[in-house]
């Protein structure tokens, strides 16, 4: 099991949804996102309208879909949760828009994943709050047209970038997430230790966070197994030993890279003479799919300087062969 992976297990979902948190003020970090969602949602609030419609977009595990409950909540309405690939044809649609409330909240996870018939078909639904359907075949086929209550859609994607022009004119509100600072997932991990009922000592905190990648899903996981690994070979509590020790037998580095982030530098390194490379090329070598390093791995390794994307493929940087204490060729 990854700790760093993007898949999601069901048992890592009910675990997840137990740390959720529920309103704005116990949302952690993002300040500058939490600071306009507020006064959008208190204007919204004040006219006594549904909320424009909102795309959260970043790396996958920073709390898109936290958030999207988090302003259902502050709305006081309800939450319909889809996602893109969930939706396979406009029948599917109108099922879940036909059941929302005036003001509800509609929340698509990976919305770039939608193909382009049902895109067309939520045009109209976000733009008038009508549905436009074709029901019957051939020459009796005929449209209907369907008017549903003002609501909230609320689309979260890992690539804001792969989403078509269109469906992206239609949000009202862009809001990008970005990775979290020590101090701020240092927070999340107390957090979450108190709803665990775990005695944490602050270094501990600290060091979990530090090895979070910035990201709140990876350091509750760490949590997670220090926890385990300080009831099993401790008394219980979370000294900082105790974290360091556990994070260490997770593989786990001080920046918060683990064994595939290494198989995957030095693959570079060792293989293509830190690059230029694709990264279909890199994938293969590792054996990993190409979409899983472009969402997951590189995001984090590009933010903290340890590859660069150039026309012609991926670069390790001089910064990286410092970190693996390796030669850079010349
Ligand atoms: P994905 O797109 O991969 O589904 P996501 O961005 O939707 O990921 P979430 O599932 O919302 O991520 O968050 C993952 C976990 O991180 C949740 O358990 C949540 O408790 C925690 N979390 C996320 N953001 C915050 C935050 N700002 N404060 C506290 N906890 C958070």
């Amino acid at each position: 099991e990854r700790v760093i992976g993007g898949e999601v297990s069901e048992f890592d979902e009910r675990f997840e949804q137990s740390l959720r948190p529920q309103y704005l003020a116990q949302y952690i970090g993002q300040q500058k996102v939490k600071h306009n969602l507020e006064i959008f949602i208190e204007a919204a609030k004040m006219r006594e309208e549904s909320l424009d419609h909102v795309l959260l977009y970043g790396p996958p595990g920073l709390g898109k879909t936290t958030l999207a409950a988090v302003i259902a909540n502050e709305m006081a309405v309800n939450v319909k949760m889809t996602s893109g690939p969930a939706i396979e044809r406009p029948g599917d649609l109108a099922a879940v828009v036909s059941s929302l409330e005036p003001g509800d909240v509609l929340f698509i996870d990976e919305i770039h994943r939608l193909n382009r018939s049902i895109e067309e078909v939520l045009y109209p639904a976000m733009e008038d709050f009508c549905l436009d359907i074709v029901v019957g075949k051939g020459p009796t086929a005929r449209s209907v047209r369907l008017d549903l209550p003002p609501f909230t859609l609320i689309g979260a994607t890992t690539r804001a970038g792969a989403l078509s022009a269109p469906l992206r004119d239609r949000f009202g509100v862009h809001a990008r997430l970005d990775y979290y600072d020590t101090e701020s997932l240092t927070d999340i991990v107390v957090r979450s230790s108190k709803l665990f009922e775990a005695d944490i000592a602050p270094q501990a905190a600290v060091e979990i966070a530090r090895r979070s990648r910035g990201t709140p899903r990876i350091a509750n996981r760490l949590l997670k197994r220090v926890r385990d690994f300080a009831q099993v070979r401790g008394n219980g509590t979370i000294t900082e030993d105790m974290a360091s020790q556990a994070l260490e037998m997770l593989q786990v580095d001080p920046l918060g890279l683990d064994h595939i982030d290494h198989k995957l530098m030095m693959g570079m390194i060792q293989r293509f003479r830190g690059g230029p490379v694709g990264l279909d090329t890199i994938a293969a070598s590792i054996g990993e799919e190409s979409t899983t390093i472009e969402d997951v791995y590189e995001p984090y390794l590009l933010q903290i300087g340890f590859i660069q994307r150039t026309p012609r493929g991926r670069i390790v940087t001089p910064l990286a062969y410092e970190h693996f204490q390796m030669e850079m060729p010349e």
